[in-house]
């Protein structure tokens, strides 16, 4: 219905014409859409995690302020332990599960269900095991010897700040307002990091390396020059927890979220009830347009208007059906590409 709407809306010249002016509320109601309900699913998501915990292990009262108490009586000596699993562990290992089960995807094909959702389905098909070999190298090179580091001098200036270990737990509400504003530092962050590194000067030293993949995989996500793994990887994801003081819960589920929607972004799969990665897949192919996250700063900055002429932007959707988008929205000739 939705899909209707937005198609018919833009064959009329006088919309197309109105669309300047209103272009960039429609983005930002569209961004706060996009945070709304990934904020609300969140909530639905923790709420219901809680009760068939409580149910089936028979936890009674706050079962996470529990939990946490429990592993604070048992780390609390070690706190570096403890902020390590959380920023660094957690989210690591999230990660890699995630990546595994689609780099099986990539490389047999197989299971069919998820490879018909493949944005660009003459590529990668399947993914060369010799391009796919040497990113999971740099991936590991980068979280290894950047990313750990970098942890641990969060860990020290948090530490300077406040107390991101405290005993008590940060409210469930309290988390998701934080998880809001470290998303929004991010699209500024990111957006304008991802631009300086397409600086003519500068992107065949660095930015090259990343888009070397025209049609993403997962794993590229983090496939990248050390210096933009720093720069326009890391810094975005956190510069928010560092200025908020989050609680390290906060943190270690920013960083699994972080971790997990840039995978999606690349992962070249428009899969059902997922983050719609189209906007990133056109930036891979097309190199001059969608920089940013969430779109915001994009549409303010006009890098987005031969994207918003494609069929990948009337396919920048939630997926609530089975149907593949691109069988849904076909490549037909009516449409300019
Ligand atoms: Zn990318
Ligand atoms: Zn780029």
């Amino acid at each position: 219905m939705q899909q209707q709407v937005k198609s018919s809306s833009q064959a009329d010249p006088e919309f197309r014409k109105q669309e300047g002016a209103g272009g960039l509320w429609d983005s930002l109601k569209k961004a706060a859409f996009i945070i709304g309900s990934g904020i609300f699913l969140l909530a639905a998501f923790g709420n219901s995690i809680t009760w068939h915990l409580q149910r089936f292990w028979g936890a009674s009262g706050d079962f996470w302020q529990t939990q946490w108490t429990k592993l604070h009586l048992l780390f609390g000596d070690n706190e570096w332990a403890l902020f390590f699993m959380g920023s660094m562990i957690l989210p690591t290992a999230s990660f890699w599960v995630f990546n595994a089960l689609l780099m099986l995807a990539d490389s047999t094909g197989k299971p069919s269900f998820i490879t018909r959702y493949r944005i660009q389905a003459d590529k990668n098909n399947p993914v060369d095991p010799v391009k796919l070999r040497h990113a999971v190298k740099t991936v590991w090179c980068n979280q290894l010897f950047l990313s750990m580091p970098m942890v641990c001098l969060t860990y020290l200036v948090m530490k300077w700040r406040g107390d991101p270990c405290s005993v008590e737990l940060p409210t469930f509400h309290w988390v998701l307002l934080e998880i809001a504003v470290c998303g929004l530092l991010e699209e500024i962050l990111f957006y304008y990091s991802h631009r300086l590194f397409h600086h003519p000067a500068i992107y065949k030293h660095i930015h090259k390396i990343h888009h070397e993949w025209t049609a993403p995989i997962g794993i590229v996500s983090l496939y990248s020059h050390p210096a933009e793994h720093v720069l326009s990887n890391m810094l975005p994801v956190l510069i928010g927890p560092v200025l908020l003081g989050t609680h390290l819960a906060t943190l270690s589920l920013w960083f699994t979220i972080a971790l997990l929607v840039t995978t999606v972004s690349h992962c070249g799969y428009h899969l059902p009830l997922l983050p719609s990665p189209e906007f990133h897949d056109f930036h891979h192919l097309k190199f001059n347009q969608c920089y940013g996250v969430l779109g915001v700063l994009d549409r303010l900055h006009g890098t987005d208007t031969i994207f918003r002429q494609t069929k990948a932007y009337d396919r920048h959707l939630l997926l609530l059906s089975l149907t593949p988008l691109t069988e849904s929205i076909p490549d037909t000739p009516k449409k300019t590409q």
